[in-house]
């Protein structure tokens, strides 16, 4: 079936980092593939460094300086003798210019070729191409002339509300909806604006806007033969501000039909280009009146592999990676569509976990991670694609992807139960991650259902973003977290020296003290722990709660309270507590012991530069009364704006920046005190 290889890859370098890098090189290592990483000084250690036989220094870790450029890779691949690049995703993977130097260098580039990126590097020429292909694009003006006054007779004629798109633009950047007519000049303007500043190019296109619209994309491969075959559809609906966030294949309540049709469009869209290698054909389909017979349109064909591409691989069993390499190899692809049709079956669903803080207008978050095995074992149709691991640092440098979690089932509601289960059995700490916000998504009733659209997360923000509050029952845990986590400790150090470590909570002896915990909301609770033999009471407030057998093996806390055997991971330091289950996670900040901290929850409100940025607007003024929650100021971090908001009631006393001010990480921006 398979052809043999006019020429067999032998060594790999990987021109990308974290997850993506990982996983090219787990395909490698199974195929007998040598693999080759490079790395910026920050990654000197990173996961994708350590599986990698050899490993390269690129230089600083900015991007720009290492990863993303050509000469420092191209001269890593010589200096290793590697004979193949694979560029993943983002970096230098739809880059035409080093497409052609790999090709000029003699490297082979495990990707499309030069001319086929090129066609659709540009959304406005895309789709004149794919409208002569003969595949539907969205109604709307894709032409040359740019003249306000022939955009706005062309929005006119396509008919309000219509979106205007800069041609070059991506991730969601250079895009406005525009509503009527009167607004138009406005749209194009800003739309063009931001064209020129992130892209360099002001060209623009108008096209209808779809008011329901679901994203559903189809994976497709072609091979030097020019045979092309598409591996099915993936449904991409749940996003957040243009991004991606729940994947999952097929596409729920999609009819055979259009299966077929849309599937057939893709392949068409590909061989239009002539496409080798791994292409994704992205759709956008306007269910307003549903799924079955929508209108589907062409938006845009990504030329690499996706982030998403776990999905198809665990409905057809087949490995993605593996077909980039036999294509790029110059071999027939392995399979025929008829093949790929029998091979398909159930349903698979991904989450993508990231470090920022949903319930804090979802900025990014970088540090430490604690706990969180990449490595851990999963039900067998379960898989985590990470690169990283306890004890890395999530830096500013990168995308603030952790990784990602994947379940297959035999049906939907399978997948998703798998994927729920997943989710609450990969605990992650030390940074906040949007994990909470994942399985809230996964067990909405909506989500269910399978009424997915690209509304679905800013329509269910008031029940997907609301703040996780701590209960007393959860103040209980934290003690006996810390309690248990003393009890390991001694064991391990008695066992060295029994005399080294007098404990003064002695098995058997009636004792009790007091321990202080403080939310992320700055709410402060103190715990009155009391050991009665086998039994610890905790006190919290009025109540009194008791728990046996509170054991912490490892990261999992157990006990029995209330005649319930409980399980919890936990993560105990000097200074803080993390208790992790299925519904969420939290962090309680410990006190000292002395109950000293008090001033902590009734002093200011201090507001810190999460990570450096650059102040874009102010939305408060000192002596305003805010609420928590309310908008102070907007900044910009890591390419994303992000508004910071007041963290307790009160008054402003301090708001030392300015707009267009350039802070650096730890700066105090903010200072609120309590009323009275
Ligand atoms: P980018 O290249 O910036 O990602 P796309 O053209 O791929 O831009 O569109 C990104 C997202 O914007 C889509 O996934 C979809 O949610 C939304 N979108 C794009 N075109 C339309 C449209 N005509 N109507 C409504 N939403 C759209």
């Amino acid at each position: 079936m398979m052809t043999d290889a006019p020429y067999k890859i032998r060594k790999l370098l990987v021109a990308n980092r974290g997850e993506i890098a990982c996983r090219v090189m787990a395909t490698c290592q199974t195929l007998g593939i040598k693999t080759v990483a490079v790395y910026s000084s920050v990654d000197k250690q990173a996961l994708h460094v350590q599986m990698a036989d050899e490993a390269v220094h690129i230089g600083p870790p900015a991007a720009s300086e290492s990863y993303l450029v050509i000469d420092k890779i191209i001269a890593a691949a010589k200096a290793t003798g590697a004979d193949a690049v694979h560029p993943g995703y983002g970096f230098l993977s739809e880059n035409p210019g080093f497409a052609n130097r790999c090709a000029d260098e003699g490297i082979i580039f495990i990707g499309p070729n030069a001319a086929s990126m090129d066609a659709m590097a540009l959304k406005g020429a895309a789709k004149v191409l794919m409208t002569e292909a003969g595949v539907p694009v969205v109604p709307g003006y894709h032409g040359d002339e740019q003249s306000i006054e022939h955009l706005a007779a062309e929005a006119e004629k396509i008919g309000f509300p219509v979106l205007i798109k800069a041609v070059a633009g991506g991730g969601g950047k250079g895009m406005r909806i525009v509503e009527k007519a009167a607004d138009t000049k406005a749209g194009i303007e800003a739309a063009r604006r931001e064209g020129e500043n992130s892209f360099g190019n002001g060209k623009l296109l108008i096209e209808k806007l779809i008011q329901k619209p679901r994203h559903i994309e189809v994976q497709v491969f072609g091979d030097h033969d020019g045979n092309t075959v598409h591996l099915f559809e993936r449904d991409c609906s749940l996003q957040r501000r243009h991004q991606k966030v729940v994947e999952e294949a097929p596409a729920p309540g999609m009819s055979t039909e259009m299966r077929r049709a849309m599937g057939d469009a893709a392949v068409k869209a590909a061989q239009a280009i002539n496409y080798v290698g791994a292409g994704t054909v992205e759709f956008i389909v306007d269910v307003a009146n549903g799924l079955a017979d929508a209108p589907f349109y062409f938006m845009e064909m990504n030329t690499r592999l996706q982030v998403e591409h776990p999905v198809t691989e665990m409905i057809t069993g087949q490995d993605l990676v593996e077909w980039q390499i036999i294509a790029a190899q110059g071999q027939e692809l392995p399979l025929s569509q008829d093949e790929v049709d029998v091979l398909t079956s159930g349903h698979a669903v991904e989450v993508r976990l990231y470090a920022e803080d949903p319930f804090n207008g979802f900025l990014p978050s970088i540090g430490t991670i604690g706990m969180f095995d990449p490595f851990a074992e999963v039900a067998p149709n379960c898989r985590i694609d990470a690169g990283v691991r306890a004890g890395d640092e999530v830096s500013i440098h990168y995308d603030p992807m952790i990784g990602k979690l994947i379940a297959w089932g035999e049906t939907r509601t399978d997948a998703i139960h798998a994927l729920v289960d997943l989710v609450a059995e990969t605990p992650i700490t030390g940074l906040s991650t949007n994990r909470d916000f994942l399985l809230r998504a996964l067990r909405h009733p909506q989500f269910i259902e399978g009424d997915v659209h690209t509304g679905f997360i800013p329509d269910n923000e008031a029940t997907l973003l609301e703040p996780p509050q701590a209960s007393e029952h959860d103040y209980m845990i934290a003690a006996l977290a810390v309690w248990a986590n003393r009890q390991a400790n001694n064991q391990t150090d008695q066992s060295d020296d029994p005399w080294s470590n007098p404990d003064s909570f002695r098995l058997n002896l009636p004792h009790s003290e007091q321990l202080k915990f403080e939310t992320s909301g700055g709410e402060c609770l103190t715990v009155n722990l009391e050991q009665r033999g086998e039994t610890l009471l905790a006190r919290v407030g009025d109540h009194e709660h008791s728990a046996t057998g509170v054991i912490l093996a490892g990261i999992t806390l157990t006990f029995t309270t209330d005649g319930l055997r409980k399980r919890v991971f936990a993560e105990v330091s000097d200074t803080i507590v993390s208790l992790i289950d299925a519904d969420r996670s939290l962090t309680l900040k410990r006190h000292a012991r002395d109950g000293g901290g008090d001033e902590d929850a009734d002093g200011p409100g201090t507001v810190i530069a999460p990570m450096p940025g650059k102040i874009l607007e102010l939305k408060a003024a000192v002596g305003d009364v805010v609420e928590r929650g309310d908008p102070l100021l907007v900044m910009e971090a890591m390419k994303m704006e992000q508004t910071i908001t007041a963290p307790k009631a009160g008054t402003i006393t301090q708001l030392d920046v300015k707009a267009g001010d350039q802070v650096a990480d730890g700066t105090v921006l903010v200072i609120v005190v309590d009323n009275e």
